[in-house]
């Protein structure tokens, strides 16, 4: 069934070890395959469509929304899996699946919320993203939940707290005792990075909040940059960009697929328990890394830190705070089925946090609305 035989070490679905709720095996399809195609039918999946990173989603129909940053992530992942033979059906079934916690408004939103939810346990987006797939999807008969396999639940939690990790049974071991997840896991979240580096880089340029001038005192930028420039000269500037950040983004998964296979070979795990049992193998080459280190710093510091992402920032906190609070204050005001679960008051904050988080951007606004402007019903 597979395209290409997958190494020793590479997850396989006939070894899972297996789903919280007994279910038949799948009859045309792998139990991962079944795991990505639940994610990709779940209500939560199709809210990152209107859900963002950096900008707000009513700014340009050209920016990237969480969707289809879950799917570059996917592609890239995917690409990498085929190279050194890991399992692409599950690497897929983790990048589709590692955002669908994230709050409305990106880190914003995200930030916002963990602080009104400092006395009631935290917010996180990551375990948010389990707690989706593990209790919060309601769609099929005997049990909440998507039921994913371990392997997919393992990848979705990126990081944890040992205090949190403590809590969560199997799935919190390998926080507790410096273990690390599948080499798909692994590279998922690396694939993360390239994809969110790049498309930054290129979202950034579109908004005009950054410029090229800027980013050209970036070494691996400016690199392939002048690549491009002397490839292809007189090529309009749009064309340049894209040229550029394509290259970038293939100078990154080439490394990472070098570095990884070097890794792979020195500590020559021969199954997934020896995996787990070893430091990271899916990483950056040094160089690498210090590149890649060195463009998200200059992100950070001149698109998520510009004045006008900080005050979109600063109306998403609000608009966040504002929520929560009439919520918790009065929960007659939640729509029926969030009331009915938010009645008990010693988690009406978590499921209140649960509404908020599993709003997308416009719906959020549109609450803000309905809650606090006179006219709007
Ligand atoms: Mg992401």
């Amino acid at each position: 069934m597979n395209p290409y035989q997958l190494a020793p070490y590479a997850a396989k679905s006939s070894e899972s070890r297996g789903r919280v709720y007994d279910e038949p095996a799948p009859v045309t399809r792998t139990a991962f395959q079944r795991d990505r195609d639940r994610i990709i039918h779940c209500g939560a999946f199709r809210r990152l469509e209107y859900k963002t990173q950096v900008f707000v989603n009513h700014e340009g129909d050209l920016f990237r929304t969480r969707l289809t940053h879950s799917l570059e992530v996917a592609q890239i992942a995917r690409a990498v899996a085929r190279n050194l033979q890991l399992n692409g059906d599950l690497v897929e079934a983790i990048s589709l699946a590692h955002d669908l916690g994230h709050t409305p408004f990106g880190h914003a939103g995200q930030d916002a919320l963990d602080a009104c939810m400092k006395d009631y346990g935290g917010f996180e987006h990551n375990l948010q993203s389990l707690r989706v797939v593990e209790q919060l999807e309601q769609r099929y008969g005997t049990f909440d939940g998507l039921n994913l396999t371990f392997e997919t639940r393992e990848g979705i939690l990126k990081h944890c707290s040992e205090d949190r990790a403590a809590g969560l049974g199997e799935l919190g071991y390998r926080f507790l005792e410096n273990g690390q997840p599948s080499l798909e896991a692994q590279l998922a979240n690396l694939a993360d990075e390239i994809a969110y580096i790049n498309h930054d880089v290129d979202d950034g340029l579109r908004s005009g909040l950054i410029s090229i001038a800027q980013l050209q005192e970036i070494a691996f930028f400016a690199r392939h940059w002048h690549e491009v420039q002397a490839a292809m000269p007189g090529i309009s500037e749009r064309r340049m960009i894209y040229e550029t950040t394509r290259r970038m983004i293939s100078a990154l998964i080439v490394d990472l697929t070098r570095s990884s296979q070097e890794n792979i070979r020195e500590a020559a795990p021969s199954n997934i328990e020896d995996v787990r049992r070893a430091s990271q193998l899916i990483a950056f080459s040094e160089g690498m890394a210090e590149e890649a280190g060195a463009l998200k710093q200059f992100l950070f510091h001149n698109l998520y830190r510009h004045y006008q992402v900080n005050r979109m920032s600063s109306k998403a906190r609000l608009i966040i705070r504002r929520l929560f609070h009439v919520f918790m204050d009065d929960p007659t005001l939640l729509p029926p089925d969030h009331r009915a679960q938010a009645g008990r008051e010693d988690d009406r904050a978590r499921h209140v946090a649960d509404y908020i988080a599993g709003m997308t951007d416009r719906y959020a606004m549109r609450e803000y609305r309905r809650l606090f402007e006179v006219e709007e019903v």
